[in-house]
């Protein structure tokens, strides 16, 4: 889930991806990632992510249970292809999920290796009316001027910055750097790995309205996600 920081509400959710094999037991994606992009898997398994993502935000979206966006991870591997907005485009046809309620994810690493060909894929994506953010921001040695012509809605603070905040002085200044240039440029920000109180009220302060992490959930089963959503449905009700 993706919360709003001040009220907890659940105003998205990030697919992520978990592998639990019969011999070797669970395992992450850090580990198969690499290797399905490797040997190609990466392009029918990241085809299968997407579909089953909108199927199931649709399918909560028609039980009148979710009103926020569906995120998901998109590998460099597959923005280079160059048919991904083709992909979507017939995923969005098929599901009927509203492009809208979709989001991708795509690292900023990946963006600064090929930033021409990456910039020209991701205006066909937003041009299919998906919002696009940027993953993992901070450890990508991003170019500011190619930020300013990214066509991005949201901006993910990676959660290696978050994870010391009070403790690290440098940290705490490299988020609120991160606030003030995103504020400026108009994009959106999402807060990864958000684990404490402390944490929340810091980003606050700062500026940033989104978060994700340990404080409100640990990555939840498609089953728990939609209890999840049942309780904040009921409590919305009520109140
Ligand atoms: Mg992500
Ligand atoms: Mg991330």
């Amino acid at each position: 889930p993706k919360v709003d920081l001040a009220t907890g509400d659940i105003i998205g959710m990030e697919a992520l991806l978990r592998w639990q094999s019969p011999e070797l037991g669970e395992i992450g994606p850090e580990r198969f990632i690499p290797v399905t992009e490797d040997n190609g898997m990466i392009l029918p398994l990241g085809a299968w992510v997407i579909e089953e993502a909108c199927c199931q935000a649709k399918a909560w979206l028609d039980e009148g249970l979710f009103a926020g966006n569906v995120a998901v991870n998109i590998s460099g591997i597959q923005i280079r292809r160059g048919d991904l907005p083709e992909l979507v485009r017939r995923i969005l046809h098929k599901t009927g999920l509203s492009a809208g309620t979709l989001e991708l994810e795509v690292t900023e690493g990946f963006i600064m290796e090929e930033p021409e060909r990456a910039i020209k894929i991701l205006n066909e994506l937003r041009d299919l009316g998906l919002t696009l953010a940027i993953d993992d921001f901070g450890t990508g040695y991003s170019s500011l001027s190619y930020l300013k012509s990214l066509p991005i809605h949201h901006l993910k603070i990676d959660k290696s910055f978050i994870r010391d905040i009070p403790g690290d002085k440098n940290d705490m200044a490299i988020t609120q750097a991160i606030i003030a240039m995103a504020t400026s440029l108009d994009i959106e920000l999402v807060a990864e790995g958000v684990e404490t109180e402390t944490q929340r009220q810091f980003l606050i302060d700062e500026g940033c309205r989104y978060g994700q992490g340990y404080l409100f959930n640990k990555p939840l089963r498609a089953a728990e996600m939609q209890q999840l959503l049942q309780a904040q449905d009921r409590q919305q009700q009520a109140g």
